[in-house]
């Protein structure tokens, strides 16, 4: 059995669904530019619906102060029914009786959206007088936001206290797939650790090395972890004043018994921008003026030798300046790679947090991978080994 509750321990028909989304989507020009989450809501909506269940839609936009008609939800539904293929009815506010007299219009089967939750102040405070007023509006309470689910917000845990509560489709598939990586995962298990900086991984290091096999680091943090080996890496992005941490994170690695893998030759160049005229360089040949900014083909070979004796992979974080050619070569390689091995039911690959999915989709690779979470904070938050208030509240 699941330790936590999903649509399955639910009978819909007939009830009035709370349902807490992810409607914190990119828009342009007030065109949804990116339309991922909104895809990833449906089957939850879709299952509700179909059951004879009513779905009254519940999420943030933004962070307004108060309600602000920029951040309103309203294009978003009308965006969301579009990918649904059925009317999604809006209310101007989330609670009182605009909110009331709209759910009592509701046929089974129908979808609402209710106004921006963050419009309230009640909802980032979690008042219990706010939770009372979005309970009332409904008689069961299902979770489908994992990515809200780091923050003890009303909508995201205060409602799981007050109704029954379960988690939806996507929170599902989730924390299944988050499970399958960390939780129980197939050994042995490899994490790549990329991005800027060690500074906002500390914690997520911290939590690895005592879970992992492998742990290979990438990116900017890099620098950081070779210049606490004595090696200088010119003006690379480096944080001198983290070097003594990346010491002990180190020694602390090789005392678990885990393996750490760094750079052993990288992409240097003189300039930040695309083709700026780079060389590959061995990680102790960098000179003065240079700065590094993805790993070298001996790097990726190695990776990817090791990740082909892998079971399980978790990766934050891309290996280079992804964003500038030719400093996407690492991040491109060791992605494709890791989809191949993917695609042939060898490796369970898990990735996620901030640029970290556009990395992967800018690979090519971002329906290849057993699981891509599209949850920032929250996917770090839980790679960090930290328990997420809006799951626990919907454990059994
Ligand atoms: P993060 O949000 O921590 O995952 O960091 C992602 C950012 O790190 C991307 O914008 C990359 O361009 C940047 N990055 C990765 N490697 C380097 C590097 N060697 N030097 C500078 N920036 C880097």
């Amino acid at each position: 059995m699941r330790s936590f509750r999903t649509l399955d321990d639910l009978n819909p028909a007939g009830l009035r669904v709370l349902v807490r989304v992810d409607l914190n989507v990119p828009v342009e020009n007030g065109v949804v530019s990116d339309a991922t989450r909104l895809e990833r809501i449906l089957p939850t909506i879709r299952d509700i619906a179909s059951r004879g269940g009513k779905v009254i839609l519940l999420a943030h936009f933004g962070r307004p102060k108060g309600r602000d008609p920029k951040e309103s939800l309203g294009p978003i539904a009308a965006a969301l029914a579009g990918h649904l293929g059925q009317p999604v009815a809006f209310a101007a506010n989330c609670i009182g009786s605009v909110a009331a007299a709209a759910v009592a219009a509701m046929q089974p089967g129908d979808v609402l959206c209710l106004e921006n939750t963050r419009f309230h102040a009640g909802e980032e405070k979690n008042d219990p007088a706010f939770v009372a007023a979005l309970a009332a509006l409904g008689d069961v309470y299902v979770n489908d936001a994992f990515s809200a689910a780091h923050r003890a917000h009303a909508s995201t845990e205060g409602l799981a206290h007050v109704l029954p509560a379960c988690a939806g489709r996507t929170m599902q598939a989730e924390l299944e797939a988050l499970d399958k990586a960390l939780g129980k995962p197939a050994r042995p298990v490899m994490a790549i650790v990329g991005g800027a900086k060690v500074s906002t991984k500390l914690e997520l290091l911290g939590n690895l090395v005592s879970k992992v096999d492998v742990l290979v680091i990438g990116g900017g943090m890099a620098n950081t972890f070779l210049s606490a080996r004595g090696l200088d890496v010119g003006k690379s992005l480096c944080e001198h004043d983290l070097v003594a941490t990346a010491r002990e994170i180190e020694v602390k690695t090789k005392a678990a018994g885990c393996e750490i893998m760094l750079p052993i030759d990288v992409l240097a160049a003189k300039e930040f921008k695309a083709h700026p005229g780079h060389r590959i360089a061995d990680v102790s040949d960098i000179s003065a003026d240079e700065m590094i900014l993805d790993a070298g083909p001996k790097s990726i070979e190695a990776v990817i030798a090791r990740l082909q004796t892998m079971r399980t992979l978790v990766w934050n974080g891309p290996f280079g300046a992804f964003e500038l050619e030719p400093f996407d070569t690492a991040t491109v390689a060791v992605a494709k790679a890791a989809a191949a091995l993917t695609r042939s039911g060898k490796l369970v690959s898990v990735a996620g947090g901030g640029d970290t999915v556009s990395a992967l989709n800018h690979a090519g690779v971002g329906d290849d991978m057993t699981y891509i979470s599209t949850a920032g904070g929250a996917f770090l938050e839980w790679m960090e080994g930290k328990p997420l208030p809006g799951v626990e509240a919907l454990k059994r």
